[in-house]
């Protein structure tokens, strides 16, 4: 096919140095359904070219300080925030979301990440005890493990990277990292970066490709200990059944079927715009996002006749246009999904209040090809449906009524997964009950994605094993050996 435009063509970071593949996968704009960027399809070779640029690596970067690792690691943050514009600009082209979103949280959050790890690896402490009839002490030392494997997805693609990036390497790991074949832009454009902040050459390597030929390869490598890996649940058990003949330390972010829970004394002037925000941004494509909606039935009308008419008013267009609230999805068979969902819901007798197949939606001329959906509202569904139990990832949510605390307690807790809750209720005494009963890894009472990155972020049951944060982080990519002398 003729592109009127020199695509743009990625090589992988190996050993401090941009090196081509031999074979390419193409990558498309989804807001205009063109392939725009040749993405390396890297497999076994670059891999354990990667593998071993980052094992040479390592005798170095792990006896560097604290301080002169955080230092780096401030240097690069610096460097991406110079470039904040750039990075926003094609993160949001590459992965359709807005060019909005991508300013205010993907790269600003990427820059944090790193900011974040280079104070926190100067706090950490470790335990020590005194055994006084035995004339001993005792205390732990942690040691950064090796080289670690990092895995991440589509949806906040440099976000999720550099969450894994920047704790692996402050604890004085090296990497590998294979970022999304969907998403891959930004961190080939992080690498740019990585000399002039002083990373040292194969401290970060970045081998990018699918999921099956370059993550596979990576998660199957003997001089890999660990693997650290946002996706979804299914890659998840194919990643633990893979690496466990090697006894791999796994760290699993997953996927999840998150309820907001709102109480009949919830403030709705905040409720609404909050859940609306937690079911659409970012097309409904993050892991946090409210799914299932339940509402106390005393308000169930009003919540419903509200929440729809704002979610009319959510503009979805044309992702660099800064009006725009609902950019572009993944992929076109993504899209396709998504859709499908919709589709069974209706065949099972639910009702569709706003969005797909309801309202029409218009798209400037450049945008007709891309994979676009409106902010959909679906009712009178079951708690069996699939749209209430699976993870849909996408702008579709679906409200139900509830009666009792009691009740809704165990209905929120009816699925396989347990990622992120939010609570909306005026009764303080009420919000600790249930956020304490709730299968979640976080609970938001009357807020939702207000992040602490000290405090442990992940989630229960199918959606994840493990913690990501300052203390849960340290203690994945270091290990951790107890000394006793006796004196
Ligand atoms: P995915 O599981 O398809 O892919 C994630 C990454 O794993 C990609 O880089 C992919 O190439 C790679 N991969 C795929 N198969 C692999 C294999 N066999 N071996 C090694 N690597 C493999 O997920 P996705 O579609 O990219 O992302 C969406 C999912 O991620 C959703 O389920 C979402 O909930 C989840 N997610 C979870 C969190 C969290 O923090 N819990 C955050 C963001 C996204």
């Amino acid at each position: 096919m003729a592109q009127s435009k020199a695509l743009l063509v990625l090589e992988n970071f190996i050993g401090g140095r941009f090196v081509p593949c031999s074979s390419y996968i193409d990558s498309y704009n989804p807001s205009t359904g063109d392939v725009y960027c040749k993405v390396p399809d890297s497999g076994k070779e670059e891999v354990e070219a990667a593998v071993k640029a980052a094992k040479d690596a390592f005798p170095i970067w792990s006896s560097k300080s604290p301080l002169e690792r955080s230092q780096i690691l401030n240097k690069l943050a610096d460097l991406i925030e110079h470039d904040l514009e750039a990075f926003a600009q094609a993160e949001s082209k590459d992965q359709g979301k807005t060019i909005t979103f991508a300013r205010t949280v993907d790269i600003p959050r990427a820059v944090s990440n790193f900011r974040f790890f280079a104070s926190s690896i100067l706090h950490h402490v470790t335990e020590c005890t005194e055994m006084a009839t035995m004339d001993c002490v005792h205390y732990t030392s942690r040691a950064p493990v090796g080289v670690a494997g990092l895995i991440s997805p589509w949806n906040l693609p440099l976000y999720l990277l550099t969450w894994k990036i920047a704790p692996a390497i402050a604890c004085g790991n090296t990497v590998v990292a294979k970022p999304s074949e969907m998403t891959s832009v930004t961190a080939w454009m992080m690498c740019k970066l990585l000399e002039k902040a002083g990373v040292p050459h194969g401290v970060v390597n970045v081998v990018f490709g699918t999921g099956a030929k370059a993550g596979e390869a990576l998660v199957c490598h003997p001089d890999v200990p660990l693997i650290s890996f946002t996706g979804s649940t299914l890659t998840a058990q194919r990643i633990m059944e893979k690496s466990a003949p090697y006894c791999k330390r796994l760290s699993l972010e997953l996927g999840g079927k998150n309820p907001a829970i709102i109480f009949d004394d919830a403030d709705l002037s905040q409720c609404i715009p909050t859940t609306l925000r937690s079911s659409f941004a970012n097309q409904g494509e993050i892991c946090l996002c409210t799914s299932r909606i339940f509402v106390q039935r005393g308000i169930y009308s009003e919540f419903l006749k509200r929440f729809v008419a704002e979610a009319k008013k959510w503009k979805t267009g044309n992702p660099s246009d800064p009006t725009v609230d609902v950019g572009a999805l993944i992929s076109k068979e993504h899209l396709e999904k998504v859709r499908n969902y919709v589709k069974k819901a209706q065949a099972e007798g639910a009702r569709v209040l706003c969005g797909e197949g309801v309202d029409s939606l218009a798209l400037p001329p450049g945008n007709q090809k891309g994979y676009f959906m409106l902010p959909t509202v679906i009712v009178d569904i079951k708690d069996e449906s699939c749209c209430m139990q699976e993870e849909i990832f996408g702008p579709v949510t679906c409200v139900v009524a509830f009666d009792t605390e009691e009740e809704v307690i165990k209905r929120a807790n009816g699925v396989k997964y347990g990622l992120a809750a939010t609570v909306w209720s005026s009764n303080v005494g009420r919000v600790h009950r249930v956020a304490h009963r709730l299968q979640s890894g976080l609970v938001w009472t009357n807020c939702w994605l207000v992040r602490d990155l000290n405090l442990p972020f992940g989630g229960m049951k199918a959606s994840g094993i493990g913690r990501e944060g300052a203390k849960d982080s340290y203690e994945f990519f270091t290990e951790v050996k107890t000394i006793t002398i006796k004196h």
